[in-house]
């Protein structure tokens, strides 16, 4: 398989690069931490007039034609200089699901004017009791006139607490645990009945609690079949595991080499603790694991795109589970080597720190991701052969 960046690739980590390091940098995230949204709608049409969040659509949709890999060649720059902005929300989530179940009209009113930066989008589908079953929902979706009410309650919702337009999915049939009857619908954000609360993360980012209370939505906003949602939630997911990874991937190239920065730096005894052997096994450990998470994250990136969707399935989780065990020794290393001012806030490695430790739960942790694959055939069949 050939791993090797296409000369536009190049060109886009090339200017996704600079512009982290000269205009969102971990000193702009540390003040947009405590602004109220987080993130900057100048900063995301600026990203949008770059064309960035048009990447990965087809030309046909108002994008570029590119592959998930391109999209997820630009989350790992943002990895690296903690870009607050809602890419994964607002692109591999929301607009990807307008992309993949939406009309001609719904992709010209919500995702076109999203791709030029002017809007953002959000997926709302986990519920309190839902953890990662995507066909857990109770949230339900009424026939009301020629529209649907919506009634229910919404977690995590990432993007949820600023979004303009936000995808929702929804009951309009069967039980809490049916794989049949979800669908999806695009709720405006001002929608009367619909009530965000903002809550805070561990990584200084903000998720959105929704209350609907009978919000009313016209037909035309119904995303795709009725009661055929499950299939499109499912990929939807999946290809935010692998935006996971690869936002992370940034992040922890990002610890290791700081780390290294201040083994070479910090002295003690009249010299440099990096000269110590012990200290440079324990990079040389590091490095192993930065490597192999980015070998892993790269397959993921390409598997998103698979139509095939046990291959799918399989390469992501192994990808998502790889970040928790491999991530977690980069993680633990570079708190340790940074000796107590790793965990302090003043210190940019804990802010990394937990923004991986965010991304190592979202859309399925380890656990999840290790049983899943466990049930996959390709894994029952190699057990076989064994
Ligand atoms: C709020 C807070 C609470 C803490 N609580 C505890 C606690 O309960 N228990 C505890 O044990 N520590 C605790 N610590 C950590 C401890 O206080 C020191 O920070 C820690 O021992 C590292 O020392 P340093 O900060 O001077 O790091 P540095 O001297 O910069 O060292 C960085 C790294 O190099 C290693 N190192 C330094 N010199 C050498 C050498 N000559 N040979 C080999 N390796 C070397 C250090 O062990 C460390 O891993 C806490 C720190 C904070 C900030």
């Amino acid at each position: 398989m050939n791993f090797d960046l296409t000369d536009e690739q190049k060109m886009l980590v090339s200017a996704v690069g600079k512009f982290v390091k000269n205009e969102s940098n971990v000193e702009r995230f540390r003040k947009a931490r405590t602004t109220a949204a987080v993130w900057d709608k100048a900063v995301w049409k600026k990203m949008g007039d770059n064309g960035w969040m048009g990447v990965a659509f087809s030309e046909a949709d108002g994008g570029f034609g590119g592959s998930f890999v391109d999209a997820a060649l630009i989350l790992e720059q943002f990895g690296r200089g903690l870009v607050p902005e809602p890419y994964i929300a607002s692109v591999i989530l929301g607009g990807e699901a307008i992309a993949s179940a939406g009309t001609k009209e719904q992709k010209e009113k919500f995702l076109a004017p999203m791709i030029e930066g002017a809007t953002s989008l959000a997926l709302a589908y986990a519920e309190n009791q839902s953890r990662y079953n995507l066909n857990d929902c109770l949230t339900k979706a009424e026939k009301s006139g020629s529209g649907w009410k919506i009634t229910g309650e919404k977690r995590w919702v990432l993007n949820g607490h600023a979004a303009d337009q936000i995808v929702v999915a929804a009951r309009t049939s069967g039980g809490q645990f049916d794989a049949d009857g979800l669908s999806l619908f695009i709720v405006d954000g001002n929608a009367a009945g619909l009530e965000r609360t903002a809550v805070s993360g561990m990584d200084g980012h903000k998720t959105g609690w929704l209350k609907l209370k009978g919000v009313e939505v016209g037909a035309d906003r119904l995303l795709g079949g009725a009661g055929k949602a499950l299939s499109v939630l499912e990929r939807l997911v999946d290809r935010a595991a692998a935006a996971a990874c690869a936002e992370s991937q940034g992040c922890l190239q990002e610890l290791f080499e700081r780390t290294v920065l201040y083994l070479k730096q910090r002295e003690q005894f009249g010299r440099p603790i990096g000269s110590f052997q012990v200290l440079q096994h324990r990079a040389a450990d590091m490095f192993a694991q930065v490597e192999l998470c980015k070998s892993m994250m790269i397959l993921a990136a390409i598997k998103a795109d698979e139509t095939d969707e046990t291959e799918r399935k399989e390469q992501i989780s192994a990808a998502k589970a790889y970040l928790t065990e491999g991530g977690w020794v980069v993680q633990k290393q570079a708190i340790q080597l940074h000796g107590g001012i790793g965990i302090t806030d003043e210190q940019d490695a804990g802010l990394f720190f937990k923004r991986v430790r965010v991304l190592q739960g979202l859309f399925g942790d380890a656990d999840h991701h290790i049983s899943r694959f466990s049930k996959l055939a390709s894994f029952e069949r190699s057990l076989k052969s064994a």
